[in-house]
């Protein structure tokens, strides 16, 4: 393999710039080019392609966003536009490409592997929704970011004596609602992957205000309901009046925690050394610290899962 590809596609996480850092130094530390496919998918249709250099990719390991943009793509999920991408990779003699994004992106390259096309995703998403790696990067930032938010929203609560309702991102998955929820000490998490019982709620509500407790925060994950809607259940079930925050796009943004990075840095040297050693189709990950790779076309179909041990002990914690 002489030349290799990098994009990051779909919604972006901090910690992509550090990913796309790796990935271009480490192929060119191994003496392979590397190009720079800008906007995703919708990017690779058109060739918008570029050769990257070292300095190309100086002084952004601190940044957040992708200094190649990303974009949503429906035309790649058309066996005509995967078709259309393939061509843009031979006209540029590009061998091997490494797509950085979400579970979306790595449908894309699940489709490119299934043309015969060597890929290699890592996984970059603030939702932690990956299978096949304990985070994916992003998510570290991201609840950095929330936590914030929380200890700030706590101390306008405690003054007026409120609860708080903040409504979360993640998509589908739990992870930021569970892990902003502990690390923030919530009364009440909310997340999709569990079911929620109002009266078990309402009565740990009651229980605190009993004892005088100042303030409560109530964690919704997005994908449970929205905080507008819950705050409008705890109204109609129990009377109990809320303040709803929603933190938005506020936990994509900002400038990645060394962790992020550090994962960005492994994720994207071990993606471009799998090229190397002619193992597309894969996925690369973090388990217990020790980096790992998985096929690609299967980690899609196995479950992402929230860890429920972290969920019972968030309840335990909040009696
Ligand atoms: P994320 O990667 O953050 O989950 P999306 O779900 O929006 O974001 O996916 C990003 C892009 O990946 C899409 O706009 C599309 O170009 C591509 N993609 C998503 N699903 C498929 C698919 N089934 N086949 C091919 N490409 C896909």
């Amino acid at each position: 393999m002489k030349r290799i590809g990098v994009l990051t596609s779909g919604g972006d996480s901090p910690g992509m710039n550090a990913a796309i850092r790796a990935v271009v130094r480490k192929a060119i530390y191994h003496n392979l080019e590397v190009y720079g496919i800008f906007q995703g998918y919708a990017g690779l249709i058109n060739g918008n392609i570029q050769k990257l250099e070292l300095g190309s990719v100086g002084d952004i390991i601190h940044r957040g966003g992708t200094m190649l943009y990303t974009a949503r793509c429906e035309e790649f999920k058309t066996k005509e536009g995967q078709a259309k991408g393939i061509e843009q990779l031979k006209r540029f003699g590009i061998e091997g490409l490494v797509v950085i994004g979400g579970d979306g992106s790595y449908r894309g390259a699940k489709a490119l592997t299934e043309h015969g096309f060597p890929c290699v995703g890592v996984p970059g998403t603030i939702d932690n929704d990956i299978p096949g790696t304990d985070l994916t990067i992003g998510f570290d930032t991201a609840i950095n970011t929330v936590i914030d938010a929380i200890d700030r929203i706590r101390d306008t609560a405690t003054s007026h004596d409120r609860t708080f309702i903040i409504e979360v991102m993640g998509r589908d998955a739990g992870d930021i609602a569970l892990w902003t929820g502990l690390a923030g000490g919530a009364e009440t998490i909310l997340i999709p992957e569990e079911n929620y019982d109002m009266k078990e709620i309402v009565d740990r509500l009651k229980r605190g205000q009993e004892r005088g407790k100042k303030h409560s925060i109530i964690i919704v994950a997005e994908g449970v309901c929205s905080g507008v809607d819950f705050a409008k259940q705890l109204k109609e079930t129990a009377n109990l009046d809320t303040r709803v925050s929603v933190l938005g796009h506020i936990q994509r943004g900002g400038s990645p925690t060394a962790a992020d990075r550090v994962l960005a840095s492994r994720l994207g040297a071990r993606a471009v050394e799998l090229l190397l050693d002619g193992k597309g189709g894969r996925s690369v990950g973090i388990e217990s610290n020790e980096l790992v790779d998985y096929d690609i076309i299967e980690i899609l179909s196995k479950p992402h899962k929230v860890n429920l041990d972290m969920y019972r002990l968030s309840k335990e914690l909040s009696i």
